[in-house]
């Protein structure tokens, strides 16, 4: 079976013995066995990059932008190939797994102007004969921790900008499906980026509470589930690192009675059963208000039936497996208790098989209707492909649904009313939403964040967002007295 190592010091090596089966959710079988690294492999990983970060922080932005400019050319050269490697290990279709890769380059892209994002600003004479300007330096070495569902993606939010500001940058990707951090590494190496400046190390929560306890490192980026974000978020802080930590979401689509119902149906099964659900923008509740919730419930169940729900080497999917057998049966057992709290059961996918995939880890789509603000699937993130109805009747009862909830990463209204538009996107209490478009993803140079339980910090990732994280404010006041040498006879023209 293929070893999946570190990526330390511009290779491929690991020390320690302890591994982790890397699965193909399709058919369940084992295709990889990751490295769980030691604190050898760890030291190795500081030492390489306190070494080589000193240097890289003195190299002109623009050297570095010009590498990232190479290292986005390679990674448009190897997309289809980086796609393939995230399917295999996820399970996502290529399309999806192509997208996601995309909305990473877009990062590196952004990275790319970086002496024009580190432009400080300046004010002459804030005093007589006194200039002050500020100027933004790196952290030093900064760490991030990523989670199964966008293994390129995520990372990509991180470290092109945190690299492109004069920072090392340590990676720690998520166990399940660890391989693809590894060719990106690679592929920066091939741009030109010196060795230690970008290191992976693979693991689980070992090497998590290394990072978090480490002297040697100065910030943490977390993306995953509200639990561990909030324990990275604590224990970060409690070690006087800079920390930026997101977590999970329960994202409402509101349909009021003047949508488009076709626009919203497409988007609601897109958003809510692309990737098996497995997004953190996925729409997990769909807010039918007024009289429009029999129509709307009928339409996405007659569209969710005719997803093809295959493995990812099917070029006709739409929707490949979920991650794991444990992560399936929790799925299913959510469904259970839908059923058992009282929602009606309008699709049900549970016990889904394919022929000749049987041990695979798909789950089909999953439709429930008169879901209530109590029953646990409405408060609780299921992460899969399982799309709950909650009726409202009318606008204010839609809102304070989406105010109410404890997560707060993304929400979307369709409606061809401009005045509710405006006031929902004025008075919804979540980071990112939409108009008519079911998945807002910022792009990357905007920032991309939620509120409440889906980030714990100050920043938002990418955009200027960003290079704030990533850099300390320095501002310095400078005054230049008569010179001495000049002596007191020279005085300098006036005009
Ligand atoms: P996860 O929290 O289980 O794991 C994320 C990372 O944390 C992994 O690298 C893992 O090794 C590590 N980890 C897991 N348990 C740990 C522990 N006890 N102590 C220390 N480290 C630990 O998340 P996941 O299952 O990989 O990803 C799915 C979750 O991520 C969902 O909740 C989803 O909503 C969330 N997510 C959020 C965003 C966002 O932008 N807000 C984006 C993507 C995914």
């Amino acid at each position: 079976m293929r070893k999946i190592h570190n990526f330390i010091n511009g290779s491929s090596v690991s020390f320690s013995k302890n591994e982790l089966i890397v699965d193909d959710p399709s058919t369940g079988e084992g295709i990889a066995k990751v490295v769980l690294s030691s604190v050898e492999d760890f030291n190795k990983v500081i030492e390489s990059s306190k070494k080589a970060q000193v240097i890289w922080s003195q190299t002109t932005p623009l050297k570095r932008s010009r590498i990232l400019s190479n290292y986005k050319n390679l990674i448009e050269k190897n997309i289809n190939e980086l796609a393939s490697i995230v399917s295999e290990e996820h399970g996502k279709t290529l399309a999806d797994a192509k997208g996601s890769v995309t909305r990473g380059l877009e990062v590196v892209e952004f990275a790319c102007g970086i002496p024009h994002l580190l432009k400080g600003e300046f004010s002459q004479n804030v005093g007589t004969n006194i200039d002050s300007w500020s100027i933004r330096q790196p952290l030093g070495i900064c760490a991030g921790i990523t989670p199964f569902n966008f293994p390129a993606m995520v990372p990509m939010w991180m470290y092109p900008i945190a690299i492109a500001c004069g920072n090392s940058f340590i990676l720690k990707p998520s166990e399940k499906d660890p391989s693809c951090s590894l060719r990106l590494a690679e592929l920066f190496s091939e741009a030109g980026l010196p060795d230690g400046i970008f290191n992976v190390i693979n693991g689980d929560k070992e090497v998590v509470n290394l990072i978090l306890n480490s002297q040697d490192i100065s910030s943490v980026s977390f993306v995953g589930s509200t639990p561990v974000a909030k324990y990275i978020y604590e224990t970060s802080a409690k070690n006087g690192k800079r920390v930026q930590a997101l977590g999970g979401a329960k994202n409402h689509l509101v349909v009021m009675p003047d949508a488009n119902l076709n626009q919203a149906v497409d988007g609601i099964i897109g958003a809510g059963y692309g990737s098996a659900g497995e997004r953190c923008m996925a729409i997990s509740v769909a807010v039918a208000v007024g009289d429009i919730a029999d129509e709307l419930v009928s339409k996405i169940h007659s569209e969710a039936q005719k997803l093809k729900v295959s493995p990812w080497t099917d070029e006709n999917s739409d929707m490949g497996p979920v991650i794991s057998k444990e992560h399936k049966e929790k799925i299913e057992n959510y469904i259970s208790i839908g059923v058992k709290e009282g929602a009606t059961l309008v699709e049900d996918g549970r016990k889904f098989k394919i022929q000749g995939y049987e041990n695979g880890y798909f789950v089909g789509p999953t439709l429930f209707d008169n879901v209530t603000k109590d029953m646990t699937i409405y408060k609780e993130e299921i992460f899969g492909p399982v799309v709950s109805v909650i009726r409202a009747k009318n606008y204010d009862e839609a809102i304070n649904l989406v105010n109410d909830h404890d997560y707060g990463n993304g929400t979307s209204i369709y409606t061809s009313d401009g005045e509710i538009s405006r006031h929902f996107t004025t008075h919804s209490k979540i980071g990112m939403v939409g108009v008519n478009v079911p998945i807002p993803v910022p792009m990357a140079f905007h920032s991309f964040g939620g509120w409440k339980q889906s980030l714990f910090g100050d920043h938002s990732v990418h955009g200027m967002e960003g290079i704030h994280f990533y850099t300390k404010l320095k501002t310095v006041t400078s005054r230049w007295p008569k010179s001495i040498q000049s002596g007191p006879e020279f005085v300098l023209p006036t005009n």
